[in-house]
Order: structure tokens, then sequence, then C-alpha cells
């Protein structure tokens, strides 16, 4: 067995059901899937390691989390090699050794970020201050597309403030999830941090328990729209994190030539399977074939294949739900008469869910694959002649996580950027974050912030201590 592959032997289960690489069909491993019975032992040892690692203190914590980072860093290469066998993701690039690192440093951030306790009133004998107790339990749900680096987005901040955490990872990558939370195990006191496996009913049970008094959710709008029903019973607080259809609007200053790379890359990280990548272009007429095909030329040098290949950039879809998703958007967009620049023709055939990257051209705005959330290779640029209209057309969805605008003038960009319904506008960018600065979506993208100080207060109970 090779050396890195010794992670995922070790969250391998000896029995359950087969967990197959989406690249190949090779299977990678087992899981034994629990059920919403597990839910109550995994939160009664939450509950039962709260109060002593409350106790420990700020400083503490923190310093436990430290050393959880720097055991994410001595194991980076096996969990990249986990991330990419189960989700399919590439080695290299903005794949899975990119997602690795990320975890450490989000962890770091959320251990080194300072909260201090704000005094409000301090005049005479009036005085008032804010502190930032912990919630007790948090439940935390994720999503198969980032499935480490969105568990530490959720996990470190709830645990830097003195909760306990209970994980769900998705069925799609468990082996994942419970590779993060192994490592992570091996810097934090017992209890602090436990797995439950399962489908969507654990999840839901996970919302329901009386004991859990934070749900950090991040998926899709839909399953979103069931936990906040789930959660009306209990109330837990929620931090949602939910779908995205993020416009890019280019200006007619804009350099093709410049723009054309991040335009790509800010659409095709991770194949399209990132919340916040750029799912619908909008392109002015007077530079329309220009971009076009400056994407294209762009598109095409970045080679597609087996995650552990090092010379890939882009893998395949991680499961056949999506790739009949982006499938179906793609046919019908041709049958609409759009035009493929790119791609549109995948290998049904084929071992693994590979679907091509796809360039999708002179396409209307009212198509599905503009409308809906494609999250895979497929790009449709739309052609506008009046900027009002890709104004209106960003903000026609219900959704608004991210948006971008490119231009060569920064002022022109700010003020199209002030008027577009998103919780990031990026100017010539799309999609990076940054631990310090915090990320959450507008309209049905959800609501709550995660990262930065905002993110460690989203964990906590504000208290007032007045007199
Ligand atoms: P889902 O909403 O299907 O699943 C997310 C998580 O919720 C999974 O762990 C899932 O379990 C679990 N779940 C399913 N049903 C319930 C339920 N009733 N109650 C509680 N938990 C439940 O999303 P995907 O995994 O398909 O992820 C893709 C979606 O997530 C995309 O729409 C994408 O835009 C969005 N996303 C948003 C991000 C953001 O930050 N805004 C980031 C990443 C993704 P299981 O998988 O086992 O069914």
């Amino acid at each position: 067995m090779e050396e890195r592959a010794a992670l995922l032997a070790r969250v391998s289960a000896g029995s359950g059901t087969e967990i197959k690489d989406p690249a190949t069909g090779a299977v990678i491993g087992r899981v034994a899937f629990g059920t919403p019975d597990d839910v109550a032992a995994a939160v009664d040892t939450a509950a039962a390691a709260q109060p002593g690692w409350d106790a420990l203190g700020d400083q503490d914590r923190c310093a436990a989390l430290m050393r959880a980072a720097d055991a994410i860093d001595a194991h980076a290469e096996e969990l990249a090699y986990v991330v990419s066998r189960e989700q399919g993701k590439t080695m290299n690039g903005l794949g899975a050794r990119y997602e690795a690192a990320g975890c450490a440093a989000w962890v770091r951030a959320a251990a080194s970020t300072p909260l201090p306790v704000e005094v409000l009133v301090d005049e005479g004998s009036s005085h008032a201050e804010l502190h930032y107790r912990p919630i007790g339990v948090v439940g935390a749900i994720t999503p198969w597309n980032w499935p480490m680096i969105i568990a530490c987005w959720q996990i470190a901040p709830a645990l830097r403030m003195g909760n306990t955490v209970v994980q769900k990872p998705s069925e799609y990558t468990t082996l994942t999830g419970l590779a993060i939370v192994q490592v992570m195990n091996e810097a934090l006191p017992p209890g602090v941090l436990t797995a439950v496996t399962g489908a969507g009913d654990v999840g839901d049970a996970l919302v329901r328990d009386r004991r859990v008094g934070k749900v950090m959710f991040t998926g899709s709008v839909q399953t979103g729209m069931k936990v906040i029903e789930a959660s009306a019973g209990n109330m837990p607080r929620l931090t949602l994190e939910l779908g995205g259809n993020d416009a890019g609007i280019v200006l007619p200053d804009a350099d093709p030539g410049a723009i054309a790379e991040g335009l790509f890359w800010g659409a095709f990280i991770n194949n399209g399977q990132t919340c916040a990548a750029m799912k619908r272009l909008y392109v002015p007429d007077a530079i329309y074939d220009e971009v076009v095909d400056a994407l294209a030329g762009i598109a095409a040098k970045v080679p597609m294949g087996v995650g552990l290949d090092e010379g890939n950039a882009l893998g395949p879809l991680q499961n056949q739900m999506q790739w009949n998703v982006v499938n179906r958007l793609v046919e019908e967009a041709k049958a609409r008469g759009a035009r493929v620049v790119m791609g549109g023709d995948p290998d049904a055939g084929a071992p693994g869910y590979f679907y091509p990257k796809t360039l999708i051209a002179d396409i209307d705005n009212a198509a599905p694959l503009v409308q809906e959330e494609q999250f895979g290779p497929a790009l449709p640029i739309v052609r506008y002649t009046d900027l009002e209209e890709a104004v209106q057309w960003t903000n026609g969805v219900d959704v608004g996580l991210g948006a971008s605008v490119w231009s060569a003038d920064r002022e022109k960009a700010l003020a199209i950027a002030a008027r577009l319904q998103a919780g990031t506008v990026w100017i010539n960018s799309h999609g990076g974050i940054d631990p310090r600065v915090p990320f959450g979506g507008a309209k049905h993208s959800g609501y709550g912030l995660e990262f930065g100080v905002e993110g460690l207060k989203a964990v906590s109970v504000p208290q007032v201590i007045s007199g």
C-alpha cells in the first residue's frame, strides 16, 4: 500500500457500503453508515465533553486548535489522497492539496482571531459590556464538493468559542469527513469533536436533537429549507450557506485576453462544483466574440482526467446525480439553439463521472442552464447590449451568494457592484475567499456569516453584563 493511502485505510470500515472512486469506479473503501439512532449517542458524548472544554479557557482551546492545524499539516498528503479518491478532485491545481492546506489555514485563523469583550457603555456608574459565551453542542452538516475544508469552516470556530461539535459528512464523501475528524482528534480532548455518518435522515435527527443549540449547514437551498422547518420545534440557531447561481458581468472596457484566465477558473474551479463559482457570464456585444475565443483558448489547455495523475487540473464530477443535472441542462441549451463552443459531448460509456469542459454561447437568459445552478463544468455565456439588462438578469434569480464585475475601470465596476444582490461581489476575479473576511449569502443563498470575527460571533451567544 502506498504510504499516503494509510489514512484512507484507517477510516474505511471492514464491512458496509462500498465507496467508489468517481474517476474510475474502483472500490476505495467501505462505510458502515449510521442511522438517526446514532445521533443521540454522538450528542451525549458532545454534551458530556462541553463543560470541560469550555472550562479550559480561550487560550488553551486556541492552543489545542493550533495543534490540530499542525496535525492537518502533518497528514496533508494523506488527507489530499482521501479527498482526491473519494471526491474526484485533482491532487494539483485548485484541488486536493490546496484543500488540505486551506484546512490548516482556516483552523489557525479561527484560533488566532481576537474577540475581546466589547465595552458598550462606560459612564460614571453606568457600565455595559458584551461577552460571547458558548452555545453548547453544535451540529455541523457538510456537502460533498469541498468536504474537508467546509467541515473545518464549521468545526474550528465552533470549538474555539467553547462549543463541542457533532459533524455529519455528506454520504457521498463520508470517508473524507471521517478522515479530517480523525486527524483533528489527534490534538483535541476526547468527545469534543465526533462524527456521525449516514444520509439525510441522520442530518435531520441532528437538527431535531434538543441538546443541539446551533446548526451549521452547508448544502442545497432545498435541503436548507428542510433544515429551517426541522429546527422549528427546538429553535437551534442556524447558519445556512446554501447554493448560488453567481453571475459575472463583463463591462465593455475589459481586456478579453487579460481577464480570460480569471473568468475560466472563477467558473471551473473544482469542475464548477463550488458554491461560489461563476455559473453564468454576461458579456457585451462589442467584445463578445473576443471573450468567448479567449475563454475557449484557456479551457482547451486545461487537462482533465483522473485526480491522482499529477498532470491533471480538473477531474470528474463527484456523482451520477450531478452528472445528470449538468447533462440535462446542456442538452436543453442545445435544443434551444444555443451554440456549443466546446464540450457538450460526454462519452456516457466511459468509466467515471467525467463531463467535458463545456462553453455554451449565444444562449438566451431564460434557458435553464442560465437560470438553474448547474454545479458542473458547463458555462453559459449570455450576450448583452444594455448593461441595465445585465444587472437585472444578475439580480433576477432567487439566490445571491456571489457575483463579479470585470472592468479596466475600478470606479465603474464598484458602481455596478453596489447594485448587485449578492453576499460578496468580486472585482476582476471570482470566488476568492480569505479566513479574515466574512462570507455568506443574500436571498435564498442563506443567512449567517462564516469566517473572521463575524464567524466567531455566529457560533456563540452574546451576553450583556450590565452594571
Ligand atoms: P445537500 O443539500 O443535498 O446536502 C448537504 C448535507 O445535508 C449533506 O450532508 C446531506 O446528507 C445533508 N442532508 C440531506 N437532507 C437533510 C435533511 N433533511 N436534514 C439535514 N441534513 C440533510 O447538498 P449537496 O451535498 O448536494 O451539496 C451541493 C449543494 O450545496 C449545491 O447546491 C451547492 O451550491 C451547495 N453548497 C453551498 C455552499 C455555500 O457555502 N453556500 C458550499 C458548498 C455547497 P447526504 O448527502 O448524506 O444526503
